[in-house]
């Protein structure tokens, strides 16, 4: 079956496209040789995946090079070191596998693959060890990892979890089941949000996914079901036309008649995801069962660190009835110095875009940092006269509820781009400053 999004047909049932269709891509929508190669090239070492729906709908084929979808799904040129890239030629020039094998595995290992290494701090413990597939890092909010939900419809270029993607084995902790984790929530009364995560939990079919969450509907304590998703950009069809569309649909709705609330956690980058009309009808027939949608994604260079696009997105989200939630600072992984924006830079788009926005759209808050010991917010800068400029900090959500909500202050600097560049003012109360001092998360 076809149908069409507005543009050019698309085929309805979900294939994922990777490296070994390059040629069939490269062809059909043009891609020039150069640009072909240097996808080829980078795929060695990146995730690559995409699908037809954002070849036809998301993309602008006119001018790859300056599309922000295109950056978006795309390796590009750059996004490796000169010296790495010169090793990975010589490498796969070479033709010797072996080689090409260390040259890869090297490359990966200097990308900070593993950009959560305090990931074991946040694994609950039950009496057989630790609960698998989860994270406990906040007092309300448990994370489930499925197993069978550890891909995505297509990989984004800044993922923080593009290692297991290539097959690194991070995916040791993903849960083939829910039952330690439920069994986790009644000892933890405290924990009213379980947060199901990935790579993107919405690549599972619909029994698949009622498997892992029906279990948690009968933890009293718990009221929200979060999903996190990129889907609604890169496959609305899993909510419109996809053989079990409906079936997911109607697990929302079991999920509300159990007294919970369903909330899609949507990862949505740019206005254009918006735009086809399938992805607004994914979202209105989301919000049709009676889940709520927050909207987040993190500003990145070449894609989104542009407050016009911003805005426009913040507006489309709310005219969908979705609500903007989270502007995130890209985290320190993968090819972090191509996308990254420095904080300064960051907390200027946010305030450009945000000033342009209705009240009811102010719901939106950033740029956050996800670190170590929280989420800190850059409320802005401000400027004293005689005495400088800092930036104006604070923690939204801390593994120790006690440094939230309380401003501190760091050195204004131009370059900045993480929690880990700020000289943190003197007179900062101690806590605040221990915290701040373990960076990345
Ligand atoms: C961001 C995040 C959450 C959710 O935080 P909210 O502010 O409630 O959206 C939960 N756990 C971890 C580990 C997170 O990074
Ligand atoms: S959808 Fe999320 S998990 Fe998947 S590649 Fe993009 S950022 Fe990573």
């Amino acid at each position: 079956m076809q149908h069409t999004t507005g543009g050019r047909p698309v085929a309805d049932r979900f294939q994922a496209l990777g490296p070994n269709r390059l040629d069939e891509i490269a062809t059909k929508y043009g891609l020039r040789s150069r640009l072909r190669e240097s996808v080829r090239l980078f795929s060695l070492v990146l995730p690559f995946r995409v699908n037809e729906y954002v070849l036809n709908e998301l993309i602008d084929w006119s001018e790859p090079h300056s599309d922000p979808i295109f950056h978006l799904f795309f390796p590009q040129p750059g996004m490796l070191s000169p010296a790495d890239e010169q090793l990975l030629t010589t490498a796969r020039d070479g033709g010797d596998p072996g080689e090409l094998a260390r040259a890869i595995a090297s490359i990966r290992a200097g990308l900070n693959p593993h950009p959560e290494h305090q990931q074991d701090l946040n694994v609950p413990q039950d009496a057989s060890g630790p609960v698998p597939g989860t994270q406990h890092k906040y007092d309300q909010t448990l994370l489930y990892f499925p197993a069978a939900g550890q891909t995505c419809h297509a990989y984004c270029t800044y993922c923080f979890r593009w290692a297991q993607f290539v097959g690194e084995p991070e995916l040791r902790f993903a849960a083939p089941e829910p039952s330690r984790a439920v069994e986790y929530l009644r000892r933890h009364p405290e924990i009213t949000d379980v947060l199901v995560t990935g790579g993107d939990p919405m690549v599972m079919t619909a029994e698949r996914l009622r498997q892992h969450l029906e279990p948690f509907l009968a933890v009293e304590s718990l009221q929200t079901v979060r999903i996190g998703t990129k889907s609604v950009a890169s496959w609305p069809h899993r909510y419109v036309t996809d053989h079990d569309a409906d079936a997911t649909l109607r697990l929302f709705e079991q999920i509300a008649e159990a007294g919970k609330t369903p909330a899609l956690m949507a990862h949505l980058s740019h206005p254009v995801e918006l735009e086809p009309a399938i992805a607004r009808t994914a979202l209105a027939r989301i919000r049709d069962t009676g889940a709520v949608v927050y909207c987040q994604a993190p500003v990145i260079g070449r894609v989104n660190d542009d407050a016009a696009a911003w805005a426009r997105l913040w507006r489309a989200e709310q005219r969908a009835g979705a609500v903007p939630y989270y502007m995130f600072v890209a985290r320190d992984t993968g090819p972090r110095d191509y996308f990254k924006i420095p904080l300064a830079r960051a907390a200027a788009i946010f305030r450009d875009a945000y000033s342009t926005l209705p009240g009811l759209a102010r719901t939106v808050r950033g740029p956050v940092m996800s670190t170590t010991n929280g989420k800190i917010v850059v409320d802005g800068v401000t400027e004293e006269a005689g005495a400088g400029r800092y930036f104006e900090l604070r923690y939204l959500q801390a593994r120790d509820p006690r440094l939230v909500g309380r401003p501190f202050r760091a050195v204004y600097s131009a370059d900045a781009a993480w929690i880990d560049d700020l000289e943190l003012v003197p007179g900062t109360p101690a806590d605040i400053r221990a915290a701040a001092s373990a960076g990345e998360d």
